[in-house]
């Protein structure tokens, strides 16, 4: 049998950076756990658009298209804003997400104890905390027709539809009773239901999947306005939130912040099952290039780290080699390791980019 395959695209700015650390993390599983992968890399973003002039490939998106799961670090930059739209870095990560087809954006939330401090709200409010917001990612009000601004009369109208069928709720409910089986059982729908009429469709159609498919899964329903009070006021409560795009784009950020830095944050987006199971699958860390402390050493490489932890579990089915890496993730910043971003302590010295990626191999080596 081959090794399962995997896509990096390093990207822009800290993108390569902290991508370098992944790679040692993968070659750690390759050497250590008899786990290895078949990797190639290649470019996208701006460095996409420097050597082919466009920010991903044809070739490219054909190989994201037939490996198991793409990694992606950060895209874009300065040296990009004057671009096309067309033709900017970010172009190369929407066309990966649309022409894979990834509805299924899931973002954990998870505060780590010795990062506590670092949340807005009180301690044991976030101390604990682990949840995972599941956004529907290609449909809803960002893609429904009609859309524009028009002329009315002698004004204009700005016009976006929210839009939802019945198999794009389906598919997005079923992802997330499907993580819910393999975290606490329980799943959470905000919508709109009381003023938006797709959210009347959405609430009907997760309750259907839920009571034909899922019975064993605990459902409740929130309106997301109320949804987004409840995640300052007692998170804890929540397990896995499922919901569109729009009240998952707002959610999905307030809930990142409970946790603290943009460099700690990973992510995953999936698709439909190929043949042998698997979901089509892109992860990538929350922040973007941070152009402002590229090339200096200082990023964070534990978003992209722990984008690989969801790879092994939602891609790989490695559920246990996943949590030996968050353990490792979790070991290192009890001990007080910390990159720029995270020093709230006085008169902790900082470690790079590769001395975090150090002290997290080390952290695995001591877990064997
Ligand atoms: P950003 O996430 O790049 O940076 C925001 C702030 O957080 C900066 O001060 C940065 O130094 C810091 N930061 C981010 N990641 C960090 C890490 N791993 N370690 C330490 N500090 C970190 O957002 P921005 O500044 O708004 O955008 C910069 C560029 O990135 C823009 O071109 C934007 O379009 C792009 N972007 C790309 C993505 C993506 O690739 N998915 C996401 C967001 C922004």
């Amino acid at each position: 049998m081959s090794n399962p395959s995997l896509l990096i695209l390093a990207g822009d700015g800290i993108g390569p950076e902290v991508m370098t650390e992944v790679k040692r993390v993968i070659d750690w599983f390759g050497a250590k756990r008899d786990l290895a992968f078949d990797v190639e890399e290649d470019l996208v973003g701006g460095a996409a658009y420097d050597k082919h002039g466009t920010p991903l490939h044809d070739d490219t998106m054909a190989r994201a298209l037939q490996v198991d799961a793409v990694l992606l670090g950060a895209v874009g930059g300065p040296k990009y804003d004057a671009l096309d739209f067309s033709e900017k870095p970010e172009r190369g990560l929407l066309r990966l997400r649309k022409e894979m087809d990834l509805f299924s954006n899931l973002r954990p939330a998870q505060c780590f104890d010795a990062l506590a401090d670092f949340s807005s709200l009180k301690k044991d409010i976030v101390s604990g905390l682990d949840i995972m917001i599941v956004r529907e990612l290609t449909s809803g009000v960002y893609f429904g027709e009609p859309r524009g601004i028009f002329k009315e009369g002698n004004e204009r109208v700005g016009i976006n539809t929210q839009r939802y069928t019945e198999s794009e709720i389906d598919r997005v409910a079923r992802s997330a009773f499907e993580l819910a089986r393999r975290r606490s059982n329980k799943v959470c729908s905000m919508e709109k239901a009381n003023v938006m009429e797709s959210g009347v469709l959405w609430r009907e159609v997760v309750q259907k999947v839920h009571d034909t498919d899922y019975p064993d899964v605990e459902l409740t329903h929130m309106y997301a306005d109320n949804g987004a009070m409840q995640l300052v006021r007692a998170p804890k409560q929540f397990d896995v939130i499922v919901t569109d795009n729009l009240f998952g784009d707002i959610l999905s950020d307030c809930a990142a912040m409970l946790t603290g830095s943009l460099g700690m944050l990973p992510s995953a987006s999936l698709g439909a099952p190929n043949a042998d199971g698997r979901p089509k699958a892109l992860y990538e860390p929350v922040h973007g290039s941070a152009p402002d402390i590229a090339g200096q050493g200082k990023a964070n490489p534990i978003a992209c780290i722990l984008s690989f932890a969801m790879a092994l579990r939602y891609s790989f089915d490695q559920g246990d080699e996943a949590a030996r890496l968050e353990a490792a993730v979790e070991k290192v910043l009890a001990d007080g390791v910390r990159t720029a971003d995270l020093l709230a302590e006085e008169g902790v010295t900082p470690v790079s980019t590769t001395g975090m990626g150090d002290a997290i191999l080390a952290a695995l080596d001591a877990s064997l």
